[in-house]
């Protein structure tokens, strides 16, 4: 099999440019097109989301994802790619549902990245509060011991594999010999699928639900890399919010919250698990990476800082983090299956945009494959060659913020710069006011929309108002050309001084 060098790689997806460079679909072609051998699956697990990046993920279109999965484009030959298990988009239900997790616990699906969507919760096991379960989770146990009775019975010929598994005629239909492989695997991992998945499970009563932070934990176990789409699962976002929350903020809005109508609920709950890490929240949601602004360490520390077999599951990827973390670029040069070690990649935004999540995967999977190595990642863990340049720097409208001209209120009727009006665009990183949302369409500030710092750690807190401009002198009145740009050079170093105040600031805060 020929490979693409690191050099050749790096030449083409080092530089911001190329989100729009045509060079991109051809490589990307050559390099799904050997991928000929096995099936790399994807398994989506949602936990505190809204389904949005799930929308976007429908909305890809270079390629789409029905696309890649059916393998109907050059990218990836038909079966390559399995999408196992999703809980927006799978026919499944109950026990059916579960089974294919207990699947992936077993090893069916090996390798699999583990995707996230959605801000992960405390709960109890990790966080020793009672009732933080029903925060978030999937399926109670007695559920789970029902998909594995299930399993036993297909296996002894009992029952139709389509019956327990009807995602997987998706596959046959694609592909009968990748459909093959599995349901072999399947017979010959019985054991390991019934250990594992009972060992998941292991402190629980028949009536306990399982939580999403512990599904989380066992998936970590074995998955070959973990990505976050959208802002709630990398760093926490809209769920992370402090809200009422805030200790010296709206004290009224506190107390009333919390005495007269929740029955202590924030000094019962809430101020207990934000003391072990998790958000300041009405839910305690954070995302699986740290996010500096708010303070939050992140659910893959948390999980460390826990101990015992929480520590073994979240070690490698905690080791991943801290690299990058500290700018040692050796992360790049991890190899799949390495002991110790293995990716985690953020891919934040509100939602995370489709071809975004696409083009990560891609790289992830020609990864897991061993042709191409791990992207260059910045320092909140998001992949350069997407989230290299600010919304700024590539702005349509930067000609008006040069020529210092901006809109005075929000809807204005103008092409003016959106700075007066709140735009946080100087401190934002995304390409999509350049290249479109939806096919080259749309995107923030194009549309007239501010930015709103979607794609960056401290979203929502950090960054509300979203009307409110960053702080930064008005520009001076002058229509004289020269007396103009002298301005806008004036309102472009006082935003950056502002805005490295206002970062300063939010993450001392957060200390
Ligand atoms: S990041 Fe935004 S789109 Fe994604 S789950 Fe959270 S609220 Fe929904
Ligand atoms: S402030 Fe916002 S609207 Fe103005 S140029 Fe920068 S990114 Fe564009």
């Amino acid at each position: 099999m020929s490979k693409l060098s690191r050099r050749d790689f790096l030449k083409l997806v080092g530089t911001a440019s190329i989100m729009a460079s045509l060079d991109w679909a051809t490589l990307i072609r050559k390099a799904f097109a050997e991928v000929q051998n096995g099936t790399i699956s994807l398994i989506w697990f949602e936990s505190q989301d809204c389904a949005g990046d799930t929308t976007s993920l429908i909305q890809a279109t270079d390629p789409d994802i029905i696309q890649v999965l059916a393998g109907l484009t050059q990218i990836a030959p038909p079966g390559a790619v399995i999408l196992p298990y999703h809980e927006t988009v799978m026919p499944e239900w109950g026990p059916a549902a579960v089974a294919h997790l207990a699947l992936a616990l077993g090893g069916v699906y090996d390798p699999y990245v583990l995707i996230l969507e959605g801000a992960i919760p405390p709960d109890s096991s990790i966080s020793g509060i009672d009732g933080t379960d029903l925060l978030c989770y999937i399926a109670d146990k007695a559920t789970v011991m029902e998909a594995l009775d299930k399993l036993e019975m297909v296996l002894e010929g009992k029952l139709k594999p389509d019956y327990l598994l009807p995602v997987l005629d998706v596959v046959k239909a694609i592909n009968p010999e990748t459909y093959k492989t599995l349901l072999d695997r399947v017979a010959a991992k019985k054991d390991e699928i019934i250990k594992n998945t009972k060992e998941c499970l292991r402190d629980l009563g028949d009536e306990d639900v399982i939580s999403c932070a512990r599904w989380y934990a066992c998936l970590m176990k074995r998955a070959a890399a973990v990505v976050t789409f959208g802002n709630c699962a990398s760093y926490g976002g809209i769920v992370g919010n402090t809200v009422a929350f805030v200790y010296g903020g709206n004290k009224d809005l506190y107390d009333t919250y919390n005495s007269k109508y929740s029955g202590g609920y924030a000094s019962n709950f809430v101020e207990k698990w934000h003391k072990q890490g998790w958000a300041l929240s009405p839910s305690g949601g954070v995302g699986f990476f740290p996010d500096p602004i708010r303070g939050y360490k992140g659910f893959a520390k948390i999980l460390y800082e826990k101990g015992g077999w929480f520590r073994e599951a979240a070690a490698p990827f905690v080791r991943f983090i801290e690299k990058v973390e500290k700018g040692d670029k050796s992360y790049m040069n991890v190899k799949p299956g390495q002991p110790g070690i293995r990716p985690a990649i953020a891919v934040p935004g509100c939602p995370s945009n489709g071809n975004a999540q696409l083009k990560t995967l891609a790289n992830l999977i020609l990864w897991v494959k061993g042709i191409l190595p791990l992207p260059e990642l910045d320092k909140y863990w998001r992949p350069k060659f997407i989230f290299g340049p600010t919304v700024h720097e590539q702005c349509p409208r930067a000609a008006w913020y040069a020529a210092g001209v901006m809109r005075k209120y929000p809807g204005e009727p103008t092409a003016a710069c959106l700075f007066g009006v709140g735009c946080k665009g100087p401190i934002s990183n995304c390409p999509y006011n350049k290249v479109g949302w939806v096919n080259g369409v749309g995107g923030p500030t194009r549309t007239g929309g501010v930015c709103i710092g979607c794609t960056m750690p401290g979203f929502m807190d950090a960054y509300e108002p979203f009307y409110k401009p960053l702080p930064a002198p008005v520009p001076p009145k002058s229509t004289g050309t020269v007396a103009a740009i002298v301005g806008a050079a004036i309102v472009g170093a006082a935003a950056a001084y502002g805005i490295g105040q206002l970062h300063k600031r939010e993450v001392s805060k957060s200390k």
